[in-house]
């Protein structure tokens, strides 16, 4: 089969290739790749700077769905032909103390497709069930691509935030989880939605408006708090999803953020951040930080892509076979695309909805 696969740690070190087909193990399915998103993390990997651990050769890839065309033994509750879309947990102990409590996505043992295990970036994919949902009908395939990063925004700001009707929420860094995290808020009911980036963002802010971006900033970020503080009674935001890869923006959060208030960190950037955290303190802030996702909230967002995929189908700007895989990924890095989707099995298959 043809994957693009990361060869070496080293930049440059991806390439199409040809592995063999993969097998199933007892509890696995074997899935026809049909839609895979490009992540950030990709691009990292590509330019040999990751943020995480890597262990080429490995597939990239780890935002995707398919069909499912083999089973083990052991499957249940998966049939030949099933759309699914695969979690990214690839590797996980079920019986350590995190995965016994369901919090497997922070457990330190897991691994993840597209990292230290091959994903989906594949005509052919392995994956255990257990880290699969069901695409709902009526959803096209190609939205099968960018469930996983809904999936992050949706821990980032349900799970792990607390946004209240009429809350005032920040929105720090419009990439694709930033653009989603702005979406999530909208949709659980705050009353401004502020996203702010560079002045390099601006093409993104027409989509963060149609997310439902009440207020967009591309200017000065140490004019944000203010812009914050005067959207609001005077204090600020309610809740600051920090959705920037860069550690600066950490700074920007404690000072937009309402005293009380809380700040959930979902972008990472590996910068020393340099600067005092004594506002945590004044402010009695609270910090949560967000890693991944589990079963109970790709539940949940199924349902709810299920329901408005048509609202995040603007955000995929390039789609196109694996062998153009390298115009994928330099569409997401140029900024024409807010995400690219790969589509392994053909482009024909986009538009399926079943
Ligand atoms: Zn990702």
């Amino acid at each position: 089969m043809r994957a693009v696969v990361q060869h070496g740690l080293e930049p440059d070190q991806v390439s199409l290739a040809i592995l063999d087909d993969p097998e199933p193990g007892e509890d696995d399915v074997i899935i026809e790749v049909l839609a895979a998103g490009v992540c950030g993390s990709d691009l990292h990997q590509w330019h040999g700077h990751p943020s995480w651990a890597v262990e080429p050769p490995v597939v990239l890839g780890h935002e995707f769905c398919g069909r499912v065309v083999a089973a083990g033994d052991r499957v249940a509750g998966f049939q030949l032909g099933d759309r699914v879309v695969s979690e990214t947990a690839a590797h996980v102990d079920m019986h350590s103390p995190l995965a016994r409590v369901g919090s497997y996505n922070i457990d330190p043992e897991r691994r993840g497709f597209g990292t230290r295990v091959n994903g989906g970036m594949a005509e052919r994919a392995r994956v255990p069930a257990r880290c699969l949902h069901h695409l709902p009908d009526g959803v096209p395939t190609v939205i099968g691509g960018i469930v996983e990063p809904v999936a992050v925004a949706y821990n980032a700001v349900v799970v792990r935030s607390a946004i209240k009707p009429g809350d005032i929420v920040v929105v720090l860094g419009p990439g694709p989880i930033g653009l989603l995290c702005c979406w999530l808020a909208h949709l659980a009911g705050a009353g401004e939605v502020l996203v702010a980036g560079l002045p390099s963002d601006e093409s993104r802010m027409g989509h963060a408006k149609a997310l439902g971006a009440t207020f967009t900033h591309t200017g000065d970020p140490e004019a944000l708090p203010d812009i914050a503080r005067d959207l609001s009674d005077g204090l600020g935001a309610h809740t600051v999803i920090d959705a920037a890869g860069v550690s600066a923006s950490f700074v920007t959060a404690m000072d937009a953020v309402r005293p009380g208030g809380s700040i959930t960190k979902v972008g990472w950037g590996p910068q020393p951040l340099n600067a005092s955290l004594d506002p945590i303190v004044a402010k009695a802030i609270t910090v949560n930080g967000c890693f991944s996702h589990t079963w109970p909230t790709w539940e949940a967002v199924v349902g709810l892509v299920g329901r408005r995929f048509d609202e995040i189908m603007p955000m995929i700007g390039w789609r196109g076979p694996l062998e153009h895989w390298i115009d994928g990924f330099e569409a997401m890095e140029s900024g024409t695309a807010v995400k690219s989707v790969l589509l392994p099995s053909g482009v024909a298959e986009a538009d399926s909805i079943s």
